[in-house]
């Protein structure tokens, strides 16, 4: 099955079978939507909507994901640009750079060229990878970082807290935000654990000099605790789904307190 999707892959890009999907980011205080992170889909001619959980392994075992995560940057980028165009004041897009290539020096020269290309702002893009693809190789991904940071984009490590972090080495990382994993966000307000581990980790990043920003949002209760917590941003199904472009809910604000 893994050589079958690999295959289909490969047509699927050349097809453009794929889409980008886009949720809403909400900034907590004001409940306004603030940003959006794009996330891939596959619209597969027979299967329906492939999940990335299910083909993005494959690709980046198969050397696709470099392909993959360059068309997501581009059309995140160009929708950006048509948002800011259309008068929508939306603060950033981000995209989420797989760990195969953030090692890579290509990663650079590519975030470059969509820039240019573009003609984005690129304090609007901002780069999620995640804790793993940084401790994996640290003096590499602390180089690569600050290249990428004197291009202007933002920097944002995803799934905070599901992997092994230095903190003497987060602590030099040139990163504006943490995302806190939805598996800590899911038991809260009430599995004590969660509670404990979400304090910390907002205390961890505000000490740094970091936001906030909380995934898996499915409810109001948790939204309202990581605003008592002073977290800054907010994303799930309670504020919105990824959805295509067309059909983000501008206006949207639902209410916490
Ligand atoms: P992620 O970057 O941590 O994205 C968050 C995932 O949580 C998304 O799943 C999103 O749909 C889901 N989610 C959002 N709100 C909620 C909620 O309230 N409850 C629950 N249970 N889930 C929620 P999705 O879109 O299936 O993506 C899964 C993962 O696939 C992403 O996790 C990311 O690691 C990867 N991915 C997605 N798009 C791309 C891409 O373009 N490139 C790369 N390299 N990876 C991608
Ligand atoms: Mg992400
Ligand atoms: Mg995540």
């Amino acid at each position: 099955q893994r050589v079958e999707i690999a295959f289909e892959l490969r047509r699927a890009l050349q097809q453009q079978e794929l889409r980008v999907h886009y949720q809403p980011v909400h900034e907590l205080a004001t409940s306004r939507l603030i940003g959006v992170e794009a996330l891939v889909r596959w619209e597969h001619p027979t299967r329906g909507l492939v999940s990335p959980a299910e083909f993005i392994p494959i690709a980046e075992r198969t050397g696709l994901i470099a392909q993959v995560d360059a068309w997501v940057m581009d059309q995140a980028c160009r929708q950006m640009c048509q948002w800011q165009q259309a008068g929508v004041a939306l603060s950033f897009v981000a995209v989420n750079v797989s760990s195969r290539l953030f090692a890579r020096r290509e990663l650079y020269d590519q975030v470059a060229q969509v820039l240019h290309d573009t003609g984005l702002d690129p304090g609007c893009l901002e780069l999620e990878v995640t804790e793993s693809a940084v401790m994996e190789d640290p003096e590499v991904a602390l180089e690569q970082m600050h290249r990428l940071r004197e291009l202007g984009v933002r920097l944002a490590i995803d799934d905070f807290g599901t992997g092994y972090s230095s903190l003497l080495r987060l602590k030099r990382l040139p990163v504006q935000k943490l995302k806190i994993d939805q598996g800590f966000v899911a038991g809260l307000p009430w599995d004590e654990d969660d509670v404990a581990i979400v304090r910390v980790i907002i205390a961890l990043a505000h000490s740094m000099g970091m936001q906030v920003h909380a995934e898996g949002i499915e409810q109001r209760e948790q939204a309202a605790f990581l605003l008592g917590q002073a977290c800054e941003l907010g994303q799930g199904y309670w504020f919105g789904r990824p959805v295509a472009a067309a059909q983000l809910d501008w206006g949207r604000a639902p209410v916490i307190a």
